[in-house]
C-alpha cells in the first residue's frame, strides 16, 4: 500500500462534500458544495473543482469517490444514477485524466457503510448492515469485514426489497411496487407527514403543513422529537414498515449490527424501537435476539470517510 494522504468525496443527490483524509483517518481540510441541478458537465466541473480546492498543498496522492450510482465495479463505470445524472458514464477513467491521480469510484452508501463499520456506530463488528432513509434509501452491506457489492458492483440494494407487493410503484427508475424505499425513507415519511398534517390540522405538524403546502422527512422528525402527536405516529409507522425489511435482512446476513442514517434517522428511538419490536416479533432466533439496531454515529462525514478509507487501500477493500 502506499503512503501519504489521499481525498475523500462524498458526491450524495443534494451536496458534495469533498476531504483531505489521513492515514489516521482523521479528516483535515474539507469543502462542500450544493448541487442546483445542474447537467452532466456541471456536476463533473463542481467535482473537479471541489476536488482541486481540498487537495491544494495537501500531498495527496489519491481520491476516492462515492457517488449515488449503480456501477460496474471493476470497470469503473457509472451505469445507472436516480439522483445525478452519471448513466453510462466511465467515471473513473474520466476522474483519473482529469485529476491527474489514481481515483477509484464506489456507491456512496457503501462506503458509508464501511466508515461506519470500521470506526464508526458498527466498530468491532465484522457483519454489519448499513441503511440511510434520505431522498432514497442508499444501503451497504459489510461480511466478514469486506464490502459485498454483488457479481458486477449493482448489489446491496436493501432500499429496493419488496415489503408489500401490491404497494405504490416505487420511485426513479426502479420498476418495482412496495420497495422499503416507497414507505421508509426520507421521501416517504415526508408524503405521510404531510398527509397527517392534513388530517390533524390541530398539531404542529398540521400547523407546519397548513403553513408551507409540504414538510420534509427531518422536520417530521424533529416535530417528533418535540412530544407531537402526529409527527410520532408518522414516525412510528415508518419504523415499523423499516422493521419488516429489516426482519428479512436479519435473517438473511445475522448481521451484528445495523445501522440506520439519513436526515429522518433524526428522530433515533422514536424510529427505530418501533423498528425494533418488528425485528423482534418477526425475524427467526437466535439472529433477532443478537443483532443490534443503533443510529449512525460519522453523521454527513460517513460518506467522505469511507471513500478516504477506500483510497487510502488503492481500491482493495
Ligand atoms: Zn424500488
Amino acid at each position: 500500500m502506499s503512503s501519504g494522504p489521499v481525498i475523500g468525496v462524498d458526491a450524495g443527490g443534494t451536496k458534495l462534500l469533498a476531504g483531505v483524509v489521513d492515514e489516521d483517518l482523521t479528516v483535515g481540510h474539507s469543502v462542500r458544495r450544493l448541487w442546483s441541478g445542474g447537467d452532466r458537465a456541471e456536476v463533473l466541473d463542481t467535482m473537479v473543482e471541489a476536488v482541486s480546492e481540498a487537495r491544494a498543498g495537501s500531498g495527496a496522492r489519491a481520491v476516492g469517490f462515492g457517488i449515488p450510482a449503480l456501477l460496474d465495479f471493476d470497470a469503473g463505470v457509472s451505469i445507472s444514477s436516480v439522483h445525478l445524472p452519471l448513466a453510462d458514464l466511465a467515471f473513473r477513467d474520466l476522474m483519473t485524466e482529469r485529476l491527474g491521480v489514481p481515483v477509484y469510484v464506489d456507491n456512496d452508501a457503501n462506503l458509508a457503510a464501511l466508515a461506519e463499520q470500521r470506526v464508526g456506530a458498527a466498530r468491532g463488528a465484522s457483519n454489519v448492515v448499513l441503511l440511510t432513509l434520505g431522498t432514497g434509501i442508499g444501503s451497504g452491506i459489510v461480511l466478514d469485514g469486506h464490502l459485498f457489492r454483488g457479481a458486477s458492483g449493482a448489489g446491496a440494494e436493501i432500499g429496493h426489497m419488496t415489503i408489500d407487493h401490491h404497494g405504490p410503484p416505487c420511485q426513479g427508475n426502479c420498476p418495482g411496487r412496495g420497495c422499503l424505499e416507497v414507505m421508509a425513507s426520507g421521501t416517504a415519511i415526508a408524503r405521510e407527514g404531510t398527509d397527517a398534517g392534513r388530517r390533524h390540522p390541530e398539531s404542529a405538524l398540521g400547523r407546519l403543513v397548513a403553513q408551507r403546502g409540504v414538510v420534509t422527512g427531518e422536520e417530521v422528525a424533529e416535530l417528533a422529537l418535540t412530544g407531537d402527536d402526529a409527527a410520532c405516529s408518522v414516525m412510528a409507522a415508518a419504523g415499523r414498515s423499516l422493521g419488516a425489511g429489516l426482519a428479512s435482512v436479519v435473517n438473511i446476513f445475522e448481521p451484528e449490527v445495523i445501522v440506520i442514517g439519513g436526515g429522518a434517522a433524526a428522530a433515533g428511538d422514536l424510529l427505530l424501537d418501533p423498528a425494533r419490536e418488528v425485528v423482534a416479533q418477526r425475524a427467526l432466533r437466535p439472529s433477532r435476539d443478537t443483532v443490534r439496531i443503533v443510529p449512525a454515529a460519522l453523521g454527513e462525514e460517513a460518506g467522505m470517510v469511507g471513500a478516504g478509507l477506500f483510497a487510502l487501500a488503492d481500491g482493495r477493500i
